[in-house]
């Protein structure tokens, strides 16, 4: 399986290579030069089977011949060994015929982990094979960070550095983080906010020097891998409700469209899917695009689900890419001039290909808090901020033209106790910690502070590099 640019002007290169990569050095994303299908007899012998060997299937389907069947079945059995329950990401009837998919039971009890913890066993083959030892850079506003610790703690070819807002992501998001007392881990608390730690991190990786001295490497939602483990779910999710005899539709909350364009490529593949309801919060960039046809970045607004709160979703780039025909050039167009002017109008026809799947829906802070807060009235589940805007689209989409005899699944991305004030101010009710977050408060945590200044987090990471180096095996 060979893996191209949406702009056309980077060489296609091979899965291994796609694993590890980043932008495309064109600026682009990568994409699968074609995509990969299952056969309906194919889909429907996913019933039954436990959720580590449908993802060996979907993910074997984009590695091609590069690795065996039997060793990624190996990883995928050991990634998500590390969920606490026993369907890995079961699904719950919420309302008549209306499912939420859960898909927080990993390590950090949010979705993230569904990927990273293949991602990081993929990782550790490609680096080995290469001989590389490299450096992961990550800012996160809550959720990555964690799951990304989590996933790399110990590994023998990588070490990773996160930085993150001071005072700005929840207790346990940062515990997560902090109390893993790896010698890979490092953790920086930035005097700035999340804008101020994504600056550094493009700054670091813009610094040729000190990329190469410690072998620079993201590891965020545009990772084709992160992108394919996420494909898995849709397909275990809806072959456990009928498919492919019968179509679902799913709604996803959303930030940077990487978990809802799973979604589309789990359609590629063959599963039949109604449709995809993109949920936002009131950053609405990809819900107004859907609605609107115009693609236009706005202000960064503070909410409830934080992990939502984006102005640019780097993967809809990917949908533009197949809304075009494929057209790179359009593609490589469109976005640089985005990147100058802030916005995209989207061609009709481009717009008529996503709306044949994709509808979009925003949900402001008072519909988020009243859905937390209904949900737990009517059913007596407590769910979290971002699974609430999804909740509360979905429920708008049955109110209006959606057809009742579909079911509809609504994707779960993070545990409640993972924004217990946000849930406690909506419902009233604390949601309890689950045995993999308990012990966490009494955890010993390590991390510096520094300033919001892209030179000091540099020497910072020179000298967690060389200090490391001398600690390796
Ligand atoms: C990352 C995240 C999302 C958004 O996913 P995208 O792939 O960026 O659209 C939603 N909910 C939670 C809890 C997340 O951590």
């Amino acid at each position: 399986m060979r893996y191209v640019s949406t702009r056309g002007e980077a060489p296609a290169i091979g899965f291994w290579d796609a694993v590890l990569a980043g932008l495309a050095p064109d600026g682009g994303l990568y994409v699968p030069q074609a995509w990969p299908r299952f056969t309906p007899q194919e889909i429907a012998a996913f019933a039954g089977k436990p959720y580590a060997e449908v993802a060996a299937a979907v993910i074997g389907k984009f590695a091609g011949d590069d690795i065996g069947h039997d060793e990624l079945l190996a990883m995928t059995r050991e990634a998500y060994a590390t969920f606490t329950h026993p369907s890995v990401t079961p699904i719950k009837e919420l309302y008549p015929n209306l499912f939420l998919l859960e898909l927080f039971h990993g390590p950090t009890l949010a979705f993230k982990d569904v990927a990273m913890q293949i991602l990081a066993r993929l990782y550790d083959k490609a680096l080995k094979a290469q001989e590389r030892h490299l450096t992961i850079v990550a800012a996160t506003s809550g959720d990555t960070g964690g799951a990304a610790v989590e996933a790399f703690r110990g590994a023998s070819n990588a070490r990773i550095l996160i930085l993150f807002p001071e005072g700005r992501i929840s207790e346990v998001q940062r515990r997560f983080m902090t109390t893993t007392g790896e010698v890979n881990v490092a953790n920086v608390a930035v005097q700035g906010s999340f804008d101020d730690c994504q600056a550094i991190v493009k700054d670091m990786f813009q610094d040729k020097t000190l990329r190469q001295a410690v072998d620079l490497s993201g590891v965020n939602s545009i990772n084709w891998a992160r992108i394919a483990a996420q494909a898995v779910y849709y397909f275990t999710s809806a072959v456990a409700l009928g498919a492919p005899h019968r179509k679902v539709s799913f709604v996803v909350p959303t930030g940077n469209f990487g978990d809802a364009f799973a979604g589309y490529v789990a359609g590629q593949m063959g599963l039949p899917i109604e449709t995809i309801t993109v949920a936002t919060n009131s950053n609405d960039i990809v819900a107004r695009a859907i609605r609107t046809g115009r693609y236009v970045r706005g202000e960064v607004q503070a909410t409830q689900s934080p992990a939502m709160d984006i102005q640019i979703a780097s993967n809809f780039e990917r949908l533009y890419f197949e809304a075009v025909g494929r057209d790179a050039a359009a593609t490589a167009r469109a976005f640089k001039g985005f990147g100058q002017t802030g916005s995209i109008d989207i061609p009709a026809e481009a717009l008529d290909f996503m709306r044949q799947l994709f509808g979009g829906d925003a949900v402001d802070e008072a519909q988020t808090s009243a859905a937390i807060r209904d949900t737990l009235e009517d059913t007596g589940e407590l769910i979290d901020p971002h699974t609430a805007v999804a909740v509360r689209a979905a429920l708008r989409l049955r109110a209006g033209a959606g057809d009742a005899s579909t079911p509809l699944i609504v994707l779960s991305t993070a545990h409640p106790a993972k924004f217990p004030e946000a849930v406690l101010e909506a419902a009233g009710a604390e949601p309890r910690l689950p045995a993999a977050a308990i012990g966490l408060d009494r955890k010993t945590e390590t991390f510096d502070r520094l300033p919001a200044d892209a030179e000091a987090v540099k020497n910072y990471l020179r000298a967690f590099a060389i200090c490391n180096q001398n600690d390796a095996p």
